[in-house]
């Protein structure tokens, strides 16, 4: 057991520290492999076309370089979003209301969803427990009736 464990921790951080850059070699390798926009900060922030999302320059990851990984490439921090830096734009005033007003609308679309979870789960969850202890309660009376 414990043998798997470390086998799984080790692996990790060898993950880890295999695309682990400082910020100035990841800046370079933002410059070298996105050949459209020039990029002069980490901070700088781009919109992704593929997703939706804006992402910043810390945020893109940096994957392969290593033999057998292939090419350095850079990926969406977002998941399952598989766009190339080609598909990352600068954010103009315009993306950015859009961007804006989505993620209102995910917000409120994400909190209409928990309520209308809490309120399926005080249906169902607590009413069927009450319905079994209810029935475990009134069967062995109905059996001396
Ligand atoms: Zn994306």
């Amino acid at each position: 057991m414990l043998a798997v464990d470390r086998k799984v921790i080790s692996r990790a951080v060898a993950l880890c520290v295999a695309t682990k850059l400082s910020d100035e070699e990841k800046l370079e390798v933002l410059r070298r492999l996105d050949q459209f926009r020039q990029w002069h900060s980490l901070e700088e922030k781009r919109y992704c076309l593929v997703c939706g999302n804006l992402i910043s320059g810390r945020q893109i990851q940096v994957a392969g370089g290593t033999r057998g990984n292939g090419p350095l490439r850079l990926n969406c921090p977002t998941e399952r979003c598989n766009s190339i830096p080609m598909d990352w734009v600068l954010p103009t005033d315009e993306i950015l209301a859009k961007v804006e007003k989505t993620a209102t609308e995910e917000r409120k679309a994400a909190e209409l969803k928990s309520a209308v979870e809490a309120v399926g789960n005080d249906k169902t969850l607590p009413h069927d427990d009450f319905m079994s202890r209810l029935l475990k309660f009134v069967l062995p009376f109905k059996r001396y009736s």
